[in-house]
Order: C-alpha cells, then sequence, then structure tokens
C-alpha cells in the first residue's frame, strides 16, 4: 500500500478558517488585526510574495498594507520606518520583505521589528521561546513542518526524527521544535559523513536541503564563467532507500529546475504551447516522491504540501499577536 499523502492545502484551508473565524471575534472587541508589509526597493520575488500575501490577508479578512521605501533607503531610515511602526497601536504585526537591497544589514534591521509584532517569528526574543516549549508564534515553516506531523496523528514522543538542513530560520527551529515534543531529534547538513546512516533510521524525517536548486545554480554560475562543468546531479537528495519503511517524511525543500538537459548541459526548450522555445522549469522537492510514497506511511508533497501551510501560519502569527496587545 502506498503512503497517505499529506494534503498541505486542506490543512492551510482549516487553519485559514481559524484564522477567518478569530480576525472577526477580535474586530467585534476593537482589536482587529492589521499587518504591514514593509518593502524596501523592488525586488520582484518580494513582488510574488506581496501578491500572495495580500490575497490570504484578504480571505482571512486581516487588514493588510504595503509601506515602499525607495531602493537606496538608508540603514537608519529603514530602523526609523520600523520603529514607527512599533509605537503604531494599530500596527499589530509586520513583515519585512526579503531581500532587502545591497548595503542594508537586514540582521540589525531585523531586531528592530518589536517582537510582539514579528508575525514572521524570526526576531530573536521569538527564537528564544522556542527553546522554552509551547510557542504560540515561531518561524512559519518551522511551525508549518509541525503541524504536518501533528496531522498525521503518529506519536511523536520518543520517536527517532531527522532533520537535514540546519538554516537557522527552517532546519535549527524545527529540530528545537521536535526535541520539544520529546522526539529523540538529530539535525543533519552538508557537512555530515554519513546522512543516509541518519535518514534511514528516521520514523519521522525532514527534509529542507534544496540540494538540486542550489546544485542547479552552482552549475549555472561556472557554466557563464565560460568553463565546461560536467552535467549536474538534479536527482533529489533523499532516494527511497535512504527512508525507513514506515516513516512520516515532510519535505519542505522548493527546487525550482529545468525538467531535463540537453547533452550540451542546456535546459530543453519547449516545442509547443505559449512558452514555446522557453526551458520547462519544474518544483521539486528534496524527497524522490514517486518512489518514497512506496515506502512511508505518511508523505508530503512539492508543491502541495508545507509551502500553503506556511502562508497559513504567518496568518495564525498575526492573530496571536494581534491577541497578544492589550
Ligand atoms: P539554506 O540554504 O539556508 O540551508 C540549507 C541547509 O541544507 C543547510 O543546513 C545545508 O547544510 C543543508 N544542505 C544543503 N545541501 C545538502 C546536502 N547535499 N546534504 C545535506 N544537507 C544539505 O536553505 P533554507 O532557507 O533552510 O531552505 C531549505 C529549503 O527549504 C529550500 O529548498 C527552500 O526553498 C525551502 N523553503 C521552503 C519554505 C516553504 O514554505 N515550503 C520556506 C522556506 C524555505
Amino acid at each position: 500500500m502506498g503512503a497517505f499523502i499529506i494534503d498541505g492545502n486542506a490543512v492551510a484551508a482549516r487553519i485559514g478558517a481559524e484564522v477567518q473565524a478569530e480576525a472577526r471575534s477580535l474586530e467585534a472587541q476593537g482589536r482587529a488585526p492589521f499587518l504591514v508589509a514593509l518593502q524596501v526597493g523592488e525586488n520582484p520575488a518580494s513582488q510574488v510574495y506581496i501578491r500572495n500575501q495580500k490575497k490570504s490577508c484578504e480571505e482571512a479578512g486581516i487588514p493588510y498594507r504595503v509601506d515602499q521605501l525607495p531602493d537606496d533607503a538608508t540603514q537608519q531610515a529603514v530602523e526609523e520606518h520600523i520603529r514607527m511602526l512599533n509605537a503604531d497601536e494599530k500596527v499589530t504585526g509586520m513583515i519585512l520583505q526579503m531581500p532587502l537591497p545591497a548595503g542594508l544589514d537586514a540582521r540589525r534591521v531585523q531586531l528592530t521589528i518589536a517582537p510582539e509584532k514579528d508575525v514572521e517569528g524570526m526576531h530573536p526574543v521569538n527564537m528564544g521561546r522556542l527553546i522554552y516549549g509551547s510557542p504560540k508564534i515561531g518561524p512559519c515553516t518551522a511551525m508549518a513542518a509541525i503541524e504536518l506531523i501533528k496531522e498525521t496523528g503518529v506519536k511523536v514522543e520518543g520517536a527517532d526524527a531527522v532533520v537535514v538542513g540546519h538554516s537557522e530560520i527552517v532546519g535549527k527551529p524545527i529540530g528545537v521544535l521536535l526535541l520539544g515534543l520529546n522526539a529523540s531529534t538529530s539535525v543533519v547538513h552538508i557537512f555530515t559523513k554519513d546522512l543516509a546512516a541518519y535518514t534511514k533510521r528516521a520514523d519521522i524525517l525532514v527534509v529542507a536541503a534544496g540540494k538540486s536548486q542550489a546544485v542547479w545554480m552552482r552549475y549555472q554560475r561556472e557554466f557563464k564563467k565560460g568553463a565546461k562543468p560536467p552535467l549536474p546531479d538534479l536527482s533529489p537528495l533523499i532516494k527511497a532507500d535512504m527512508i525507513k519503511k514506515g516513516a512520516v517524511v515532510i519535505d519542505v525543500a522548493i527546487n525550482r529546475i529545468p525538467e531535463a538537459l540537453d547533452a550540451a548541459g542546456e535546459p530543453v526548450k519547449q516545442t509547443e504551447g505559449k512558452n514555446a522555445g522557453k526551458p520547462k522549469i519544474i518544483t521539486t522537492g528534496d524527497v524522490d516522491f514517486e518512489k518514497a510514497k512506496e515506502i512511508a506511511f505518511y508523505i508530503t508533497p512539492v508543491p502541495g504540501g508545507v509551502g500553503p501551510v506556511t502562508v497559513a501560519i504567518l496568518l495564525r502569527n498575526t492573530i496571536e499577536c494581534a491577541k497578544a496587545m492589550a
């Protein structure tokens, strides 16, 4: 029997409905949530995020505004704007759109955000709270991965959990949250000597490496420099034989890579439709989904797994911040 596929869109819809009800109730009490996204410059990637945030907020009934600062805004101007938002009682939460233009110290800017308005859960104070257990708000993707594990109903306490990836915003907080649920947790990464030795014994396997995209980007850089690098291996990091039978597998990664390369190492172009002549770019995770679903007990797809739940958690964090304000 194949694995149960965890439907991230369904989980996100359930959280979205809860958020909507809470937003209405807060509004009725005169404590309506109000989310502000701060964008510095005009990064095309963050335009997409902003569109999606706006749509999600509209659906949830959360008022949303974008504050735009110019590309050449100074560190001081950005920090002052944040302090103004911190002091504005109507604003219950804020998002700092990343990346910031070169020259700005993103870490320092983030530190300026009041922890009680930090809906992304990235401020060191909120990160610190993860250590003490049961955080109300936390980094959205990490919280989303845990939400999906809980969704399976599988016992986490005492389980062997392995997290692949140790970034500040994804891998490390997932590891801390799993420890908080009493899983015996290993966090492994690019320097781990024998990755498979860890993943093979995981009852719960969370993968957040973004390996295929990293390989593709490295290859493109070398290609552009005029070198003739060997064809890159864009296959998923986690093969089916690296997964324990009956495991819960949560694939956090989002790799945007060409579907295929030709013998010269160029992405194969589409021959039909409105995108004829352009390479076909696909979105994949870090797990060989088709084969892994024959081994795992539960598995998340990419897309349609962690991604939509991450957005839903951002809205839930927004509600929690609004509730915490007097
Ligand atoms: P990152 O580049 O900051 O960190 C990657 C981590 O993976 C590092 O700890 C690195 O050591 C490890 N790693 C990389 N290649 C590896 C390999 N070959 N073997 C073992 N470990 C390896 O990335 P991040 O910001 O943590 O994001 C990780 C992935 O999650 C990316 O694909 C990203 O797109 C995705 N992501 C998804 C969401 C979502 O909403 N679903 C949100 C954020 C990030």
